[in-house]
């Protein structure tokens, strides 16, 4: 270990001023070690570099910079009982001013008549003194300070601001980060290899650290804030470099895994398939399959995304994937993210099955014991070919005699986690995920960056596009008239309500009230039904079924219908509190009508008043019903994290990097890493990241 790179991970402890209650809010913040400290950005910058006169001060106006002389001191005791204020008139050649500490007591001490000092802060008006600066930033100034000798840390600069981690106060920090940066050994080496920093004209390590945190003079404020800089482009371009170097080589070793069978594909195999096939491909579709049929073939186990928009058709290209491996003498795990779901998979594939000698079964947490005990052995024998679950199919004792390919749908609500597990049960089965949530590029370089993709980018013909329109409360009664106008002309109709976890049992009260009030007041010639999670599943099923079967016109839901169920009759979707649902989820219900010939109509009602956000949302759904452009409004709006759900669904946690603000460097790391590994990649970074890889970007080493 270099010295620079001992001093790197020193715990912050050991830094001057530190002490045990720091340390552990540091920690908590994430921030054990020194090197963890200089990789947190200052989250803004203030230009403190021009002082102000304070005559000019405003009202109103952002904080301001004044340099002058204390010509009073006090310490105003207020009416609540210990709460004190320090204040100290400051003054200049213009004017004077007041400025103010509440409950800084100390200051006392440190600010005293005859000082010259710099402040920092915004003038507000305050009782009792009127128009006062409080809190400002200060600095004492020296004889030589102001002579411009010695270096000026909180003002008289473009100043580093940082987010308040416990008692740890931003103007600590900033002492801290100053106190590391001057005590770094000079042999810091680079991570990025000398020949990329040339190429891109990156900054070495050292110069970024020092300008991310103490700007240099002159430095463009504007660019400061957008992360733009040098230096910051520097440091966020090593942290994607070096993870996407890690993706790449975690997708090498997975594509290194031979697999124990070699599958083939001959004309028995390909009659074997069209036979199932209910209807003619699209042409993405057949382009999806022929790619993922390629990879069934290779000797290397398949681990391939095949993204496409709610309807585009995926289920059926996984499930002729699934006859070409039966074929093969292989088993296929197919898994749901919920019973529905994985029961409609089930029954439409026992459906498009019932001819051929495949035995299909059903495994959910719903299964009986008995029943799951047969069906267990039977996949351990080999005896059941293709099975359909839920995450019962991840749990201990599910063994299968010889599972060649896992499919799992609507991936995104699934964790990194259970791809492994299912995907251990098989010996290096190949791997297909499905999501119709799609993925805006950027997110799918890291989310999925050790995924092959496919892209399902049509529907099938003779879809009509569905109508959307957000509308008031006030409009209910037209939009009665809408629903009943359609059911009688034979179709059916979704009535969604939000379901959220802290008020659920009031929700749930709504959604029964709602679908008795359309039942008997609105409705009492049609058929409605209540589907709800907490209902048995049997009786769910029931419904599900009675829904598909068009024996019920109108379903009133929870968001249990949310993914996958496929009523091709149903041509109305009623959202209601559509504010209070999330952009994707909501494209996602949408997707539910408009599967038919039939022209369908999503109704968004809202209860106003909306906020902004909500209104956004529902305008861009009003707008388009392109699912890319709604997956990158949305990952805008709400960020990775919450955009693709669960934890542990592979983002990872980033020091430096924004996966929204900068999706352009993730794409030229992902070349670049492509390129150094293609190359003669030096061994040193290539063992660097192995060794720190999954616990820097907080990934477990599985897939
Ligand atoms: P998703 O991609 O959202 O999972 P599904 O697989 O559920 O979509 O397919 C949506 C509907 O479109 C289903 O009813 C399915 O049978 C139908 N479908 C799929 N492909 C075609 C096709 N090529 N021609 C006609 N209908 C199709
Ligand atoms: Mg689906």
């Amino acid at each position: 270990m270099t010295a620079a790179e001992e001093f790197l991970a020193t715990p912050l402890q050991f830094l001057k001023g530190v002490g045990p209650r720091r340390a552990a809010d540091l920690r908590r913040a994430g921030l054990a070690t020194v090197e963890d400290l200089l990789y947190r950005f200052p989250f803004r910058y203030e230009d403190r570099a021009h002082f102000a006169s304070i005559a000019s001060l405003r009202l109103g106006q952002d904080p301001r910079a004044i340099i002058g002389e204390i010509v009073e001191t006090n310490v105003r005791w207020t009416g609540r009982r210990g709460f004190k204020i320090f204040e100290a008139l400051v003054r200049d050649p213009s004017g004077s001013v007041l400025a103010c500490w509440p409950n800084q007591v100390y200051l006392n001490d440190k600010l005293t008549r005859g000082q010259r000092v710099v402040l920092y802060g915004k003038l507000e008006f305050r009782r009792p003194g009127g128009l006062q600066l409080s809190n400002a930033d200060y600095e004492i100034l020296g004889e030589e300070d102001e002579a411009g000798a010695a270096e000026r840390l909180h003002t008289g600069r473009i100043v580093p601001v940082y987010e308040k981690i416990g008692s740890v106060w931003p103007k600590f920090q900033r002492s801290l980060v100053q106190q590391a940066l001057e005590r770094l050994p000079a042999d810091l080496d680079d991570p990025l290899p000398l020949l990329l920093r040339e190429r891109l004209a990156l900054l070495p390590r050292r110069e970024a650290f020092e300008q991310v945190h103490f700007p240099p003079e002159g430095a463009a404020l504007d660019l400061l804030q957008a992360f733009r800089t040098p230096a910051q482009v520097r440091l966020i371009f090593e942290e994607f470099f070096l993870f996407q170097i890690g993706l790449l080589l975690r997708k090498r070793d997975a594509d290194a895994e031979r697999k124990p069978f070699v599958l083939v594909t001959n004309q028995k195999i390909r009659e074997s398939a069209r036979r199932v096939l209910p209807f003619r491909l699209t042409r993405a579709q057949r382009e999806a399959l022929g790619q993922i049929v390629a990879d069934m073939k290779n000797p290397h186990a398949m681990n391939r995304l095949l993204q496409g928009d709610v309807g585009s058709g995926k289920t059926i290209v996984a499930l002729l994937a699934a006859v070409v491996a039966m074929e093969n003498g292989l088993q296929v795990a197919f898994m749901a993210p919920t019973e529905i779901l994985a029961e409609q998979h089930f029954l439409n594939i026992q459906r498009l099955l019932v001819a051929s000698r495949f035995r299909v079964a059903l495994l959910t947490g719903a299964t009986p014991a008995t029943a799951r005990r047969d069906l267990v052995g039977d996949l351990a024998a080999g005896r059941v070919h293709l099975v359909v679950g839920t995450h019962a199919l991840v749990q201990e004792g599910v063994e299968f005699a010889r599972l060649g390919l896992v499919v799992i749908d609507e991936q995104h609500r699934f964790g990194v986690i259970q791809r492994a597990t299912l995907r251990a049960k098989g010996l290096h089965p190949d791997v297909l995920v499905m999501t119709a949530t799609p993925i805006p590029r950027t997110l799918a370089l890291t989310v999925h960056g050790d995924l092959d993709v496919s892209v399902i980018g049509e529907l099938p013909p003779g879809r009509q596009p569905i109508v959307t329109v957000a509308k008031p409360e006030s409009r209910r009664a037209e939009i009665y008239e809408f629903l009943r106008a359609q059911v009688e002309a034979g179709r059916q109709a979704y009535v969604i309500y939000p379901l959220i976890e802290e008020s659920a049992k009031i929700d749930l009260k709504a959604a029964t009230e709602m679908a008795d009030h359309l039942a008997r007041d609105i409705f009492p010639a049609f058929r409605v039904a209540l589907l709800h999670g907490r209902m048995k599943q049997d009786a769910k099923d029931r419904v599900m079924r009675a829904f598909a079967d068009g024996t019920v016109d109108i379903i009133v839901s929870t968001t249990v219908v949310e993914v996958g169920i496929d009523v091709a009759n149903a041509t109305v979707m009623l959202v209601e509190h559509a504010e209070r649902f999330g952009l994707s989820q909501l494209h996602q219900l949408r997707g539910r009508v408009g599967r038919g010939r039939h022209q369908s109509s999503c109704i968004l009602l809202y209860q106003s008043p909306l906020s902004d956000d909500a209104r956004r949302r529902l305008e861009a759904l009003v707008e388009t019903c392109d699912g890319f452009v709604i997956a990158e409004r949305d990952l805008q709006m709400r960020g990775p994290g919450d955009f693709v759900g669960t934890r542990q669904s592979g983002v990872p946690t980033l020091r430096v990097g924004d996966l929204v603000r900068d999706q352009a460097l993730m794409e030229d790391a992902r070349r670049e890493a492509e390129a150094f590994l293609a190359g003669e990649p030096e061994a040193r970074l290539v063992g660097l990241v192995r060794g720190t890889w999954a616990a820097r970007f907080g990934l477990a080493e599985v897939g």
